[in-house]
């Protein structure tokens, strides 16, 4: 297993799909359809052959129920689904991924490049990276410096289809009806736009999707974006008295008085924040984006009033001006619809357990796509891949975690 593995996971990895924001289409960048057409043909090669890639990228299929009607189990089975993205983060280029082997782990920092700017190494150092210290022996895949690696989320791919691989191989593994996705942008929050729901009848589904061994996710922020639109009054400098109202000014009153300890450098855990993510503008009028984020409900109404709070007092600052708060709704945590059914979680946990892992949940500070599917109706809980440091350079990932991701796969469909 570990060396298909390794060699599904590299060839994918050098296959450039980074996606890209702002993009109203599916999939945003047609490169992503390069791995979902490669992996298509590799589950044909593997006797998959119920499966199509669609006009907005998703892979999809299906694994046919094997239990013959003799069996007890024979249409008692959940129909259960596996996601993986197909793409990786805009933040980096993902052209030119040189996947570096690293066999037989020492447990040392591990030198991956030499950064001429700097004149220095570019480590993946121990103390930063405690997980690394568990991974002795282990085949650790890291970048050569240059890129991403893209382990977010290729080793999600790697692990599902060597498990559909591993279970088509073995005619004695019996299981249910067995459903695969893999989707395009989810890196740009946009993975469940065109999801074509009627084509993944499941019951519930698993991401695989990022994460050290054992971490475990049914819970992520809610989020909201925040657009603040400030009008000002624009003349010329030289006779302004008492007419000009600058936008500049007052959008950087409104950033001065966030609340610094709510900010994302600031919080961990299950603390929200408030979050400036971009100013553009000039004297006349300026516009803030902003993402605001919680676990709870509550909390996240709290952060929309501090927002609302401070724009009153800029407003009370500077009169004349007038300011517009656009909110939009972006995703939900999935906690409670996930704690309403718990079945796909005790599943997994028996899965897990079963592997030998000591699992943990842990929130996600941050989305899923799960977050999506599980208010489309598809409980979705996310599992770790073994990878680290994604979307950056010293991004890693141990191969021998991901083999046990691969054997949790296995053990959730198992009959
Ligand atoms: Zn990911």
């Amino acid at each position: 297993m570990k060396r298909k593995l390794i060699s599904r996971f590299v060839k994918y990895a050098k296959i450039n799909t980074k996606s890209q924001h702002d993009v109203n289409e599916c999939p945003s960048t047609s490169v992503q359809f390069d791995l979902a057409n490669e992996v298509a043909n590799e589950l044909k090669e593997l006797g998959i052959n119920d499966l199509e890639v669609d006009k907005n990228c998703y892979l999809i299929g299906k694994l046919r129920s094997n239990i013959p009607s003799s069996h007890k189990a024979y249409g008692k089975t959940p129909v259960i689904g596996f996601l993986a993205h197909l793409d990786t983060a805009p933040d980096l280029t993902g052209e030119n991924v040189k996947p570096q082997i690293i066999e037989n782990y020492d447990g040392g920092d591990i030198v991956i490049g030499f950064d001429e700017a700097k004149k220095e190494k570019i480590l993946i150092g121990l103390s930063e990276n405690p997980e690394l210290a568990k991974c002795l022996g282990h085949t650790i895949i890291t970048t050569d410096g240059n890129t991403l690696l893209g382990a977010d989320d290729k080793a999600g791919i790697a692990a599902i289809v060597t498990a559909l691989e591993q279970i088509t191989n073995d005619k004695n593994f019996l299981h249910g009806d067995i459903y695969f996705c893999f989707n395009p942008d989810e890196e740009v929050g946009r993975g469940t736009v065109c999801f074509p729901r009627e084509k993944f009848p499941v019951n519930f589904a698993y991401t695989i999707d990022g994460g050290s061994e054992g971490e475990l996710n049914k819970e992520t922020f809610n989020a909201d974006n925040a657009k603040v639109t400030v009008y000002g009054k624009d003349i010329h400098p030289g006779s302004a008295k008492d007419i000009m109202v600058n936008a500049v000014l007052v959008a950087s009153y409104i950033l001065d008085k966030l609340p610094r300890e709510m900010s994302p450098d600031k919080t961990s855990n299950h603390e929200g924040f408030l979050h400036p993510t971009e100013i553009t503008g000039s004297t006349g009028q300026a516009t803030i984006r902003m993402i605001l984020r919680d676990f709870t409900e509550e909390g996240l109404a709290e952060k929309n009033k501090i927002l609302e709070e401070i724009i009153g007092r800029a407003k009370q600052t500077f009169p004349g001006c007038s300011i517009d708060l656009e909110i939009n709704k972006s995703y939900r945590n999935m906690l409670k619809k996930l704690d309403e059914n718990p079945y796909p979680l005790k599943r997994l946990e028996a899965a897990a357990s079963q592997v030998g892992v000591s699992y943990r949940w842990l929130p996600i500070r941050g989305g899923t796509d799960g977050a999506e599917l599980t208010r489309m109706g598809i409980p979705t809980p996310n599992i770790f891949t073994g990878g680290k440091n994604f979307h950056g350079k010293t991004e890693w990932l141990s191969i021998d975690v991901l083999m046990k991701t691969t054997e949790i796969i296995k053990n959730l469909v198992r009959v």
